[in-house]
């Protein structure tokens, strides 16, 4: 499922390429999460303005309204000059003077969504309740401590729900509870200081890691078949139950936590 990072990379793989661009055509596949909530036509002639982020939902500012994209669980999107005839899971396909933006999403739980404007009720809907974004400078220690101190959720739970950080997924939860030494099941609002300090910079240094790392895989694979490549960091603990802990070889343990798979190492996370 494509996290944070890959529509970070997905969004800078692009996002230079097609400022400027004029929309030529645009043309819809099956349907997808949700309809586009305009006619394909009427997008035609309007020019991008540029490519922004928020959460996992990508931001195509139009001369004229918005384009909000969200990858689903299996969607990616690629920018090219010249694409192969669409396939059967093509199922949208913005056509414009620099290029062609094509989403590929075999199950379909993705969406290109138009907005007039952001503060219309669909866009709040989908974007209202965001969390800080974490590699932003938006993403503060105090406003993060305050909110963990509201909280009396498992810290994992937390940081899963996605609305006082965004793009902490399963993956990034367990890993930068490890790094910082919290047990996943800790409630928020009892984490002292200095470990909510180094949960906030074990975050930003995780997802910081994947980007970095996913920039190369993306351009490891565009020279390649153009398939889309979902990437990891290396575990420390995720994915690892049985296997000695990487620190200090005890075995890392594994719980579920609200529908969820959580690994921890009960000697570095103790509470
Ligand atoms: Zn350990």
């Amino acid at each position: 499922m494509p996290e944070l990072p890959e529509v970070e990379v997905t969004r800078r793989s692009f996002v230079d390429a097609i400022e400027g661009a004029q929309v030529l055509a645009v043309s819809l596949g099956k349907p997808l999460r949700w309809p586009l909530a305009c006619l394909p036509q009427e997008l035609v002639g309007r020019s991008v303005k540029t490519v922004d982020r928020r959460g996992k939902y990508l931001l195509i500012a139009l001369s004229q309204g918005w384009l909000l994209v969200h990858l689903g669980m299996s969607g990616s999107l690629r920018f090219a000059a010249d694409l192969p005839a669409p396939g059967v899971h093509d199922h949208f396909e913005l056509v414009t003077t620099r290029g062609c933006l094509r989403l590929n999403d075999p199950r379909r739980f993705g969406a290109v969504v138009y907005v007039e404007s952001l503060s219309s009720p669909m866009a709040i809907k989908l974007l209202g309740r965001l969390g800080m974004e974490p590699l932003s400078e938006t993403f503060e220690l105090g406003l993060f401590t305050q909110g963990l101190k509201r909280r009396k959720m498992p810290i994992k739970q937390v940081l899963l729900a996605g609305e006082l950080v965004v793009g902490v997924g399963n993956i990034y939860a367990s890993e930068a509870l490890f790094l910082a030494g919290i047990r996943p099941t800790s409630p928020a609002h009892t984490l002292s200081r200095p470990k909510a300090a180094r949960l906030y910079a074990a975050i930003r240094d995780v997802l910081a890691r994947a980007v970095e790392q996913g920039g190369s895989t993306l351009r490891d694979f565009s020279s390649s078949d153009g398939k889309p490549g979902y990437f990891q960091l290396e575990a420390m603990v995720y994915g690892r139950a049985g296997l000695p802990c990487k620190r200090c070889d005890t075995v890392i343990k594994l719980l579920r936590q609200g529908q969820r798979s959580t690994f921890y190492c009960p000697t570095c996370q103790k509470a």
